[in-house]
């Protein structure tokens, strides 16, 4: 009988972690790396978000709070919801959790038996799979390719659907690919699904503020499939917030009901500093946030710089993101060649021939599905990325 158990053991680390620590150790001993692998903005949280955090320490918003999040925040999120997506929700549809990761793990442990499917168009973020093998289930992966801007098509997910598929997850924005499914697309994907009333719908909305293309959509607001559909999201990404750890869930009241038996018996409710701070946050329209507006426009300003920048580089094929903070080219045409003797010979030979000649840290594709890919995070500085670029354009050059 060894120690750690078996579901722990078979459990892969989270790649975007364990790039971002490498890149980090090196910075420690010196090594001038530009960090590309972390998912998250550079940007600090905007200052009348700091001042509600302080303001509910000094009026003692210090106990426990209730498991599924204080009323007042589960309010402004049924508010927001209506505000931002047009969408009818009551607050007991809510559950706050410790980020948008402990949203989807509620979410999975909660719906996913043993045996059950989850189909999962690839690219995906790196810990759908580790959760539903967590619960036992199976990841059924939907293939997508460059030409097809990452997405997912009606037919090859009806054609992944058995009687044991239990989920189907989505995520747009997308992590790592920064596609975005339009409207016309989700449509034509609820098509498909309303004909299979027991397969649910997770939306990972956690990008919604970081979007270049227009206006979000969820597949929450398409009426036949809304009573199936989960959404995720929270304030990690669009104000900033990574460290508070926020996020949400939204769903039926008797999925809440299980996620909030969960979280009770695994965290309890989130942070209330955390959850004083992201009301204030989540109360105000986005458009009318100075602060969110201008880091959107510093976004895509980035992605237009980094994108131009790669696209100069040969061997590297790439589609254009509308959306997240994220660059996810093809790179197979590197494989199989060598720096000095040594063979690259896939996605993590690349991702760590890049981190130890260029300096610049980026996350293996295979972690997100995509083995011909590599992920470049542009949440950085334009100095930083036009350096990186730079540094990248030369390593690749020496390859032969
Ligand atoms: N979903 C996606 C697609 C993500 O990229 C991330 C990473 N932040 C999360 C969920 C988790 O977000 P959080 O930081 O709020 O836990
Ligand atoms: N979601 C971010 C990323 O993909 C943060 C890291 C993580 O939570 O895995 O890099």
């Amino acid at each position: 009988m060894g120690l750690i158990a078996k579901r722990i053991l078979s459990m892969e680390e989270s790649a975007t972690l364990a790039m971002t620590q490498k890149a980090n150790e090196l910075k420690e001993q010196g090594v001038d790396v530009i960090s590309l692998s972390i998912g998250e903005p550079d940007f600090n949280t905007p200052e009348f978000i700091k001042e509600a955090a302080k303001k509910a320490l000094n009026d003692n918003f210090t106990h426990y709070p209730p498991v599924s999040g204080f009323v007042d925040i589960r309010q402004a999120i049924v508010k927001k919801l209506k505000r931002d997506n047009g969408l009818e929700y009551k607050p007991n549809q809510i559950v706050v959790s410790t980020g948008a990761k402990q949203a989807l793990a509620n979410t999975i442990l909660c719906l996913v038996d043993p045996g059950d499917e989850v189909i999962i168009p690839a690219p995906f973020w790196v810990s759908y799979t580790e959760l539903i093998k967590f619960a036992e289930g199976t990841p059924v992966i939907v293939e997508t390719n460059i030409e097809a801007d990452f997405k997912a098509t009606p037919a090859q997910i009806e054609a992944a659907i058995t009687s044991k598929t239990k989920l189907i997850m989505f995520n747009s924005p997308n992590n790592p690919s920064g596609s975005i499914y339009s409207r016309e697309e989700i449509a034509a994907i609820v098509e498909v699904l309303k004909k299979y009333p027991n397969i649910y719908i997770v939306s990972d909305e956690i990008y919604e503020l970081i979007n270049f293309r227009g206006k979000h959509t969820s597949f929450a607001e398409f009426s036949d499939v809304k009573d199936r559909v989960i959404i995720i999201n929270g304030v990690s990404k669009g104000f900033s917030m990574t460290g508070w750890r926020l996020g949400y869930s939204v769903s039926t009241s008797e999925i809440a009901k299980a996620a909030n038996k969960l979280q009770g018996q695994i965290t309890s409710g989130t942070n209330t500093i955390a959850q004083k701070a992201a009301l204030v946050a989540l109360e105000r329209d986005p458009e009318d946030v100075a602060e969110l507006q201008e880091m959107k426009e510093k976004f895509e300003m980035r992605r237009d710089m980094f994108y131009n920048a790669l696209k100069e580089i040969p061997g590297l094929k790439l589609n254009k993101p509308e959306g997240a903070f994220y660059l996810f080219p093809e790179v197979d045409n590197y494989y199989g060649k060598s720096f000095n003797g040594k063979v690259i010979a896939n996605d993590v030979d690349l991702s760590s021939y890049l981190l130890s000649e260029a300096h610049v840290s980026t996350v293996p594709g295979g972690a997100f599905g995509n083995e011909n890919c590599i992920r470049f995070s542009y949440a950085t500085d334009e100095a930083s990325l036009i350096e990186a670029a730079k540094r990248i354009k030369q390593a690749l050059a020496a390859l032969s």
